[in-house]
């Protein structure tokens, strides 16, 4: 038999190398903004259409290249920034790989013009899927400027696996957040669809945060600051009270790039402990600087996880630091300040360079939750309307038991509740109405035939609310009230890209929202269901559930808007309900078409079977 093993060819390697580095459009994004910082720009400017699926197009001020470097510049492992295994250890660059071009050639249209300011004349070169189609001399200004269009056009399925361009746009302002934060003296401006989203002018690390996630962040921001032998840790970090409750204002930089890293991300979590409210992230922008052969970013393609060679004296540096800055602004309690437990840094010491213990000063009257306005409601209400008249609520077990056979028999999960239903049913006696528990202000509990039911108030109300809000949608009259003094929102300019997209399907729930003037928005109206003190508030945490919930398709837009307005206005924890709000959330409850699941799928409700009770106290 002959032999069977061939070399690839490049063009097809190149591909197989491209389903690692670029992902989306996003790496796109990422890549060449990272090219246009190492080759020394000090304005970048990117221009994306639908969400980067039909054009990214990004132009610098650097150096430029030579006709014959962008020619090389395509090829794999083609790069001008290391030279031998030793320069490894030592990146101080974005990039180093030499992968990105060559990669991005190998599935998508590009075109680049580019010019060193020693040429007189610049370069044009555009090539379709690795091959080359032109190549000539061009007059353009200084740097290089790159056109991606079609990306993915000769890989279907990775076309096909695009989100809905919400999402791939939330990817691409992450990426650009995170370039953006360490190199606050590079004007980015980043357009999409020919509007402006960012236009960051050059100014210090503050003011840049500050501009990319809105003022409010202003008087919530307390600076870090920690020198040791191994690490030098400094930046900022968001006062418990403006803590969010989903992630994404959270940044680790190790020499100038950001990095995920979840260790050290503990560490600052443990030195919020007991101050912020449950369930939420503080906000921080962490910039450490360390000798580039004391880590290893070699680690991945995309290079975001990096390896430390001192990971948990860093761990306790951190530690340290971030208490330390929350100390001097009052807002550590004394409880909190046990040392007993920690472990003594074992920083490896230079003469005279030693590891400062954090002086704190704190102030025991504090109590972070005191001055936190309420956004949701402190008890329960029905949704203001009919829907619930509807139906027969005398026994809600009858109810709760049709429900069952709604269910399709979908998920799982699903399958298993069906089960656990009929059980439920077959059991079926009337309810006495009269055993009804609140547990943890989170719960509510009450005997059935078969067990135990135990219902979650939040998710309970968030289902209430998601179909009252989708029978909104279905109606054609829209029920809208007025606000007697209309609020006016200032978001970051992220966010008001997003609240700009889902500002009609917004006005068909209710909403009456107008923007007002750049990044600002005025609210005339709120959903007539929700019962609102602080509709910004809503809008706010709409905003955020809204970015953080997976869009699959376009179509369900309204659903997923529906879905998130239901998480941020439902009933939290925490709330001490009365004896007659349960009984209304549980009819409410009852009257829902599908009371068992969340509209996100989650479980409203289980019941534990008085045979599992039985089990516990059989030994
Ligand atoms: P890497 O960045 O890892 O070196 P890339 O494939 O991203 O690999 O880029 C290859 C080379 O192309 C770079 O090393 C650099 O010399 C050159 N290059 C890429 N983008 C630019 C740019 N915007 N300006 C100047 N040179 C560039
Ligand atoms: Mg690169």
């Amino acid at each position: 038999m002959s032999d069977i093993i061939q070399l690839l060819p490049d063009s097809v390697a190149n591909q197989i190398a491209a389903g690692e580095v670029i992902q989306r459009p996003a790496s796109v994004v990422k890549e060449l903004v990272e090219n246009a910082l190492d080759a020394g720009a000090t304005e970048i400017t990117i221009h994306v259409k639908d969400a980067g699926k039909t054009l990214v197009q990004i132009s610098d001020n650097g150096c430029g290249m030579s006709p014959t470097d962008v020619r090389m510049a395509f090829e794999r492992h083609a790069t001008s920034k290391i030279s031998s295994a030793n320069d490894l250890f030592c990146i101080r660059t974005m990039g180093f790989r030499g992968e990105a071009l060559a990669s991005i050639a190998a599935i998508a249209d590009v075109e680049v013009r580019t010019k060193r300011t020693e040429d007189e004349l610049g370069t044009f070169i555009h090539i379709i899927g690795s091959e080359v189609k032109t190549q000539e001399p061009t007059g353009c200004t200084n740097g290089t400027s790159f056109s991606i269009k079609n990306l993915f056009f000769n890989v279907p399925a990775r076309r096909k696996f695009l989100k809905a361009n919400t999402t791939e746009l939330k990817h691409i302002i992450w990426e650009i957040q995170r370039i953006a934060i360490p190199n606050p003296g590079i004007r980015i401006s980043f357009f999409h669809n020919n509007t402006p989203v960012y236009e960051l002018p050059k100014t210090n690390y503050r003011k840049r945060i500050i501009n990319l996630f809105g003022k409010n962040l202003n008087q919530n921001l307390v600076s870090v600051q920690e020198q040791t032998s191994i690490v030098k840790v400094s930046g900022f970090i968001g006062l418990p009270k403006y803590a969010r409750k989903t992630f994404g204002e959270q940044f680790f930089f190790v020499n100038g790039r950001f990095m995920r890293h979840p260790y050290f991300h503990k560490a600052i979590m443990q030195a919020y402990e007991q101050l912020l409210p449950p369930e939420s992230y503080p906000s921080y922008f962490l910039f450490m600087e360390t000798d580039p052969a004391n880590i290893d970013i070699n680690v991945h393609p995309t290079k975001t996880e990096i390896k430390f060679e001192n990971e948990r004296e860093i761990w306790q540096i951190i530690h340290a630091a971030i208490r330390e800055s929350l100390g001097k602004h009052n807002v550590v309690p004394s409880i909190d300040f046990d040392q007993t437990g920690n472990i003594d840094i074992p920083v490896p010491q230079k003469a005279g360079d030693e590891v400062k213990f954090p002086d704190i000063q704190i102030n025991p009257e504090y109590n972070p939750f005191e001055s936190e306005k309420h956004n949701t409601p402190r008890s329960y209400a029905p949704p203001k309307s009919s829907f619930l008249d509807k139906k027969n609520l005398g026994h809600w077990e009858d109810l709760y038991e049709g429900a069952q056979l709604k269910i399709k028999p979908e998920s799982k999960e699903q399958r298993d509740f069906k089960t656990e239903g009929d059980l439920y049913a077959q059991h079926h006696e009337q309810f006495s109405g009269k055993k009804i528990l609140q547990l943890k202000q989170k719960y509510i509990l009450t005997p059935v035939k078969s067990g135990l039911m135990v219902i979650d108030q939040k998710r309970a109300h968030e289902r209430i609310l998601f179909e009252k809000f989708m029978e909104v949608l279905k109606s054609e009259a829209v029920a809208s009230q007025q606000q007697l003094f209309p609020q006016t929102i200032e978001l970051n300019p992220a966010d008001a890209a997003v609240l700009k997209s889902i500002l009609d399907d917004l006005l068909s729930l209710g909403f009456d929202i107008r923007e007002f003037g750049k990044d600002t928005f005025i609210i005339n109206g709120t959903p007539g269901v929700l019962d609102v003190s602080s509709p910004e508030i809503i809008v706010e945490k709409l905003i955020e559930e809204y970015k953080n919930s997976p869009v699959d398709a376009q179509s369900k837009v309204k659903e997923q808007i529906a879905t998130s307005l239901s998480k941020a206005s439902a009933l939290e924890y925490g709330i001490e309900l009365k004896r007659e709000e349960i009984n209304q959330l549980i009819d409410d409850l009852f009257a829902c078409d599908t009371p068992n699941f969340t509209p996100d799928g989650k479980k409203v409700l289980s019941i534990i079977q008085t045979e599992d009770i039985e089990k516990i106290f059989s030994k």
